[in-house]
């Protein structure tokens, strides 16, 4: 079947599903490669008899317009719903004990996840500034965070936060690339506190205030992209090179070889396939590809057997910092979050500063998260619904990845591909979402070969067209 296809987007995440939607609204003919059966990545649900469980975000925050922009290309705006006030609670472990934080700034003063000492040091971060460091480059998340607040309050309470977002090494992690916001506010105010509740106050147009989610489930997002999107499903794309045309890429779908010809293309896999399938055609670019590293995170996913078995309290979800040396890193209570019933448990194991516990088997899993629970709250794991394992969870930005990602962008400047991933700025939604338009917007100013549907110019044969 000869198709017109202007371009191949490989890999069907979110950064891929953004990159197809928006080239196609932009008049292109694509077609979105996915080695999987269903589209998503790691945005996923699966439907249990006890309910919707996310393979891996829970939920979304308003205030990025790029999510809006992504829903509005696939007609879910209306399927976001607003997390309900009972999650908004939120939980850090300190001294092996649940203390509660609402998001409010008179909370800090009251909660018991801050000692005084803690207390203090945030007082006189946010009320005497003082200047950023004269060094320019690039420093670790911890370093940061500690010249603010002190050693002890990053270590008992700050990395419990970070936990949550990085699953990461503070270490390791690049300040700049993690939090450019804290970053920025140092240097404008003398304070990331005051930095960062002046950034509160503002707001980008098209951003919504408030934690959204979907009440059937982020793999909702996946459902509605194939529906909208011509898709090649279940093909694993291996070996990418150019031709005169534009791009060759083969693999296999199912066992049976396959190739694909487009003028351009978007990858939009882990950095570490998309290195392997550019390693021959742009060795500069694979080369930085395979620098990148992520986190691995195994999901241990249950719900209670019996109402208020499991003793946590309800609200949005624990995390513990490493000083606390519990087995997991943290329990997401999804099942609060719209309020529903029987209340259902993500808990968290694995992350950068413990890989191999992601790598246990289900039974040692459970057996280490029942010892947490025992300490924390003295209730029951009740009944494990599944076991979700991601290997490469969470992408790491590490010190210097502004660096990488400036090498990275000028060894694509001019070439039919780009790439786009939750690694260009960030490892969060809205960073992959963020690259997925940036990538079709790049894609599109380049031109002069590439055709438009509805032109006569025929730049690349498919060899067959699955519409998932
Ligand atoms: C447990 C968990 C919780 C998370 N929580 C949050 C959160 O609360 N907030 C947040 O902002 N972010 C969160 N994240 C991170 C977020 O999920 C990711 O940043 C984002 O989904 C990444 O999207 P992506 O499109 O870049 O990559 P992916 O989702 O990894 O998509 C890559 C796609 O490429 C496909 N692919 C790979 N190789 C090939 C190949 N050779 N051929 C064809 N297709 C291929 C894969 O199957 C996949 O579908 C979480 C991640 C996990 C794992």
């Amino acid at each position: 079947m000869a198709e017109h296809l202007d371009v191949l987007v490989v890999g069907g995440g979110l950064a891929g599903i953004t990159a197809a939607l928006e080239l196609q609204r932009l008049g292109r003919r694509v077609l979105l490669v996915e080695r999987a059966a269903q589209l998503g990545g790691k945005a996923g649900s699966t439907e249990t008899s006890l309910g919707s469980f996310p393979t891996g975000p829970t939920s979304f925050n308003g205030r990025h317009p790029a999510f809006w922009r992504l829903l509005e290309l696939l007609g879910l705006t209306e399927d976001a719903t607003r997390l309900r006030p009972a999650s908004a609670s939120r939980f850090i472990v300190r001294g092996g004990k649940l203390r509660g934080l609402r998001p409010s700034p008179l909370s800090v003063l009251s909660t018991g996840a801050l000692t005084l000492g803690d207390k203090w040091s945030l007082a006189k971060e946010f009320m005497w500034p003082s200047p950023a460091r004269a060094d320019l480059s690039d420093e670790s998340l911890e370093s940061l965070l500690v010249r603010r607040f002190g050693q002890k309050t990053v270590d008992h309470f700050l990395a419990a936060v970070m936990t949550g977002i990085f699953a990461g090494d503070l270490r390791a992690l690049s300040a700049q690339a993690c939090m450019p916001a804290l970053v920025t506010a140092e240097k404008e105010y003398g304070s990331v506190i005051k930095g960062a509740l002046k950034a509160m106050k503002t707001s980008e147009p098209g951003a919504r205030a408030g934690l959204y989610t979907f009440s059937k489930g982020f793999g909702v997002v996946g459902e509605r992209a194939a529906q909208r999107l011509s898709c090649s499903m279940e093909t694993e794309l291996d070996s990418l090179s150019f031709t005169p045309e534009g791009v060759t890429v083969t693999g296999r779908r199912k066992n049976e070889p396959v190739e694909f010809h487009a003028a351009r293309v978007v990858i939009a896999t882990e950095a570490d396939v998309a290195a392997r399938l550019l390693g021959r055609a742009l060795p500069a670019a694979a080369r930085v590809l395979s620098e990148f590293t992520y986190a691995p995170v195994t999901l241990l996913q249950w719900a209670e057997q019996v109402p208020g078995d499991s003793r946590l309290p309800p609200g949005f979800g624990y995390l513990a910092a490493p000083v606390e040396e519990l087995f997991a890193l943290g329990t997401l209570f999804v099942g609060d979050l719209l309020e529903e019933s029987p209340r259902r448990f993500s808990t968290f194991i694995g992350g950068a500063l413990n890989p191999s516990r992601a790598a246990l088997s289900d039974g040692e899993l459970l057996a280490g998260f029942r010892g947490d629970l025992n300490r924390l709250t003295g209730g029951s794991v009740g009944q494990v619904m599944q076991v979700v394992r991601w290997p490469r969870a969470v992408f790491q930005p590490t010190v210097g990845h502004a660096g990488q990602v400036a090498r990275l962008r000028s060894s694509l400047a001019g070439q039919p591909v780009a790439l786009a991933g939750s690694y260009f700025g960030g490892a969060a939604m809205k960073d992959a979402i963020i690259s997925g338009f940036a990538a079709a917007e790049g894609l599109s100013a380049l031109s002069p070969t590439l055709s438009f549907a509805g032109e006569s110019e025929v730049v690349g044969q498919v060899e067959s067209l699955v519409s998932a």
